[in-house]
């Protein structure tokens, strides 16, 4: 082969490869993406909120949020979470330390990211992991989720939408009904309208890949009111952060966490306007 034979070929390969793996790019993003929902540019705007708290249930429920979390703090809102559990009955991926300090160790992991991402404030009830709604009752975790509220004075409160929890985890259901029902309580003292927001997985991703579980969680979530397109690096970072959780989406899902980020590039938010 030419000189010239020899360009030409390597420069055909190179348009080959980079059109293929645009094309596949753009393939394995189209299955994870919700149709038609509009990418809000100011988290501040989508959610109508200078002060934010995030309601959660384990360290790591937050890597649903980061792009939220970060773009909040970046716009100059006050952003903080509350996280029921400690995580301490989590199965660890890879295994890091003994499971009786495991709770200490997911809840230095928890506050490490809340620090990187630049959290005003972050609370942890310690309630048990895994029994959040056996330990205490509805009213009694609805009580406590109140008092933060109340103490961190949010214009919108972000949590999981009850009846799916992004997973049908009873602890994310739990904590979803007392986010519900907390903000209803803390928009009627306050004599104010409180946004409400729930973070939501992208339906089209988990029917296909998430088994029966996820199709359910796919059934019962409402439909997402507005995107963030997401950094990616801030969620591998995330998972980095949580050693004990590291190859969690690898393990669970059979996708790395960097591929997974590559084609899951949108978190989905449903918005609520709880009327005092
Ligand atoms: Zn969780």
């Amino acid at each position: 082969m030419t000189i010239r034979g020899l360009i030409f070929s390597a420069i055909v390969l190179a348009i080959v490869l980079l059109v293929g793996s645009r094309a596949a790019l753009w393939y394995g993003r189209s299955i994870f993406a919700e149709p038609d929902v509009e990418v809000a540019q100011s988290v501040t705007g989508a959610l109508n909120a200078e002060r934010i708290v995030l309601v959660f249930a384990h360290p790591d429920d937050e890597i649903t949020a980061t792009e939220l979390i970060s773009r909040a703090v970046e716009e100059g809102a006050f952003v903080a979470t509350v996280t029921a559990t400690r995580g301490e009955a989590g199965t660890q991926y890879p295994e890091i330390v003994a499971q009786e300090h495991l709770g200490v160790v997911r809840e230095g992991e928890l506050r490490r990211h809340g620090f990187a991402l630049g959290l005003d404030a972050q609370v942890v009830l310690g309630l048990p992991d895994g029994g959040v709604a056996e330990a205490v009752s509805e009213a009694q975790l609805t009580a406590r989720v109140l008092e933060e509220l109340v103490r961190l004075q949010p214009d919108a409160v972000v949590g999981f939408h009850p009846p799916s929890g992004v997973s049908l985890h009873p602890d994310h259901m739990a904590m979803g009904r007392a986010a519900l029902a907390a903000t209803q309580a803390y928009a009627r003292q306050r004599g104010e309208a409180v946004t409400l927001a729930y973070t939501l997985v992208s339906r089209p991703g988990t029917q296909r890949f998430g088994g029966e579980r996820y199709a359910r969680v796919a059934d019962l979530q409402p439909d997402p009111d507005f995107a963030l397109t997401v950094d990616a690096s801030l969620k591998t970072r995330a998972w980095r952060i949580h050693a004990s959780q590291a190859d969690y989406l690898r393990e669970t899902t059979g996708v790395p966490a960097w591929l997974l980020y590559r084609l899951w590039t949108q978190e989905y938010y449903a918005v609520r306007i709880i009327e005092p």
